[in-house]
């Protein structure tokens, strides 16, 4: 994807106010009425309409009036919002080349006042996976614009703070800067993904090392699932820095050992082929499975001391809840063949697909907007309220003055929202026949989240006006 940040340079607090104010309608909707834009970003009278048509020439945002005259993000919006905040706090002034594509991300150059260049990289998710995933099994049906914002946020967020706690624990990785909706900030490596490297001086110091850091991890309590010659960065000096972290699954994951073993043999097959290295025990097979070669090459994972409590603890100290986490091993984990992922996945698809859309309601990681983040649970259980007597459920996002009582405008054909909040009422209802008692944090997560949807619109206003625009 081509990002021309010159863009960044003509587009006015207006424009970035309107785009801000797509981003927030997107908590709760696919394509979000003009109607509602314009509520919600409050331009002089009209002003909307002009800002949004150069939004779209510059392909920040995709119009869409298949059902209602609507906007959504692009991934380039989302980019801009992402690095008008980071330019905002100071992070980095200017963006360089694309260093890096990887399967679900693109990485940058950018730059800060001191002139130190860094590495940004922009999660993509959706890109490649969503459209596996959502091959196999359909999961965002009727979500796939949306979720996007969500599952790469989340993306980011956990490689942000993966990187910094393995920085803490002494693990040779990038250094974490910072990070803000789908955009990481690190340090940039010096050296290239070892899959270009012909070459090793030092191969067996090498292999080892790399081994050694799969069981250090896992002594930790983690499992990198994707430890492989593209993740692995190497200088000229032959030191290693291990990258790309979205992925990783706690020891205690129902296939850890299977993800575990992956690793270890994607590396051992890796060197065997590149570097033709040779295992002794293991007499000129290097692909042979036998006991012998596990026992003289292969870390075993039962044998290993593992922490435990590790993962939970990191991730939570970021915000990131076990239902987040959930979500996002969804759409990062490959499935291993032979493994029982489908069939728990089956069942929980459901589960899922409730889980990802109450998490909708938290699509940026700035303290304010993590605020707004609960307000849109209560509004949901108001609409499933409301749902159920029979009436028209009210948009949480539709963030109103405090005089405007007439909030329908433009969001009465969103068919959609109301069918999903239909189909959740009615899988509570069969549950609590059924006498299950839901102990799900995101279901119940609106619960405790205290204030009201008067409230609700107030924070969303002061949000708005705390934005930096
Ligand atoms: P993905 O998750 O999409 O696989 P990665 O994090 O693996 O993305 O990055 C893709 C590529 O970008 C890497 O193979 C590497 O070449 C480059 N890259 C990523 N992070 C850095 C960094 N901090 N410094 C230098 N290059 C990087
Ligand atoms: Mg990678």
């Amino acid at each position: 994807m081509k990002l021309d940040v010159n863009v960044l340079r003509y587009l006015s607090k207006d424009d970035f106010r309107v785009l801000t104010a797509v981003e927030m309608g997107m908590r709760n909707h696919e394509i979000v009425p003009v109607e509602l834009i314009d509520r919600i970003a409050s331009l002089r009278h009209g002003g909307t309409y002009k800002v949004l048509k150069n939004l779209l020439k510059h392909k920040l945002l995709h119009h869409d009036s298949s059902k209602y005259d609507g906007f959504r993000l692009t991934y380039l919006g989302y980019d801009f919002l992402a690095i008008k905040t980071l330019v905002n706090r100071g992070v980095f002034s200017s963006v360089g080349r694309q260093i890096g594509v990887g399967k679900e991300s693109d990485i940058f150059e950018v730059a800060n006042e001191e002139g130190e260049i860094m590495a940004m990289k922009l999660h993509r998710l959706g890109r490649t996976s969503f459209r596996a995933v959502k091959s196999k099994r359909d999961y965002l049906r009727h979500r796939s614009s949306f979720s996007w914002l969500y599952l790469s946020r989340l993306a980011a967020l956990k490689e942000f703070a993966f990187m910094k706690a393995l920085q803490e624990h002494g693990f040779p990785v990038p250094n974490a800067v910072d990070c803000n909706r789908h955009c990481v900030i690190m340090s940039l490596v010096q050296g290239y993904p070892l899959v270009q490297v012909k070459e090793l001086q030092n191969t067996n110091t090498i292999f080892e090392k790399i081994i050694g850091i799969i069981v250090r991890l896992a002594e930790h309590g983690l499992i990198h699932c994707d430890f492989n010659e593209f993740n692995i960065m190497i200088d000229d000096d032959e030191k290693i820095t291990i990258i790309d972290f979205p992925q990783m699954v706690s020891v205690s994951h129902r296939n850890a050992e299977m993800y575990f073993d992956r690793d270890v043999e994607c590396i051992i097959k890796f060197f065997s082929k590149r570097f033709n290295l040779s295992f002794e025990a293991d007499a000129g097979d290097s692909d042979s499975d036998s006991d012998a070669e596990s026992d003289s090459i292969k870390p075993r994972f039962s044998s290993i001391k593992k922490a435990s409590g590790f993962l939970d603890k990191e991730l939570s100290a970021s915000g990131f809840s076990r239902k987040e986490q959930a979500d996002i091993e969804k759409f990062t984990l490959e499935k291993i063949p032979g493994s029982d992922d489908e069939e728990i996945e089956e069942e929980e698809e459901d589960e899922g697909e409730i889980q990802n859309f109450d998490s909708l309601c938290s699509l940026t990681n700035d303290e304010e907007q993590v605020k707004a983040c609960g307000n849109s649970g209560d509004v949901e259980e108001e609409d499933q309220q409301q749902l159920s007597e029979g009436k028209q459920p009210v948009k949480s996002d539709q963030v109103k003055d405090d005089d405007d009582d007439d909030d329908d405008g433009g969001d009465d054909d969103d068919g959609e929202l109301a069918e999903r909040l239909a189909k959740q009422r009615r899988r509570a209802i069969q549950a609590a026949r059924a006498g299950r008692k839901s102990n799900n944090g995101s279901r119940n997560a609106y619960k405790d989240k205290g204030a009201k949807s008067s409230h609700n619109s107030k924070i969303q206003k002061q949000q708005m006006a705390s934005s930096n625009w």
